[in-house]
């Protein structure tokens, strides 16, 4: 697992979700998951989560070196990992996306 930290952006294997880090520990993180609620009308909550680290991969970060510098989306794979552009091997120019909110 690349090194993570609070605010960082996850994307979560079992869950298919993606959420930001609240809190980091050993082998997990704790997440914020919004959740719908029918309860008492259609509401929106925010839903703690433990995730283990195993199951999660760190979307604020290169995802194959780590780095934190220089990130771009990698476009066309339905998740949004990021590369740094030592690790990009597309010319900067000919990426669709960058960096920014995709939800
Ligand atoms: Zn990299």
């Amino acid at each position: 697992m690349h090194q993570i930290g609070i605010g960082d952006e996850v994307y979560s294997y079992q869950h298919n979700l993606f959420a930001r880090v609240e809190e980091v520990f050993p082998a997990a993180v704790c997440v914020k998951v919004a959740v719908l609620s029918l309860d008492a009308g259609v509401e929106l909550h925010l839903t703690p989560q433990l995730w283990r680290a195993d199951d999660i991969e760190n979307l604020s970060v290169c995802r194959y070196c780590g780095s934190r510098e220089d990130l771009r989306l990698e476009a066309e794979t339905g998740v949004p990992f990021r590369v740094c552009s030592r690790c990009c091997v597309v010319p900067p120019g000919e990426h669709a996306h960058e960096i920014g909110f995709w939800w």
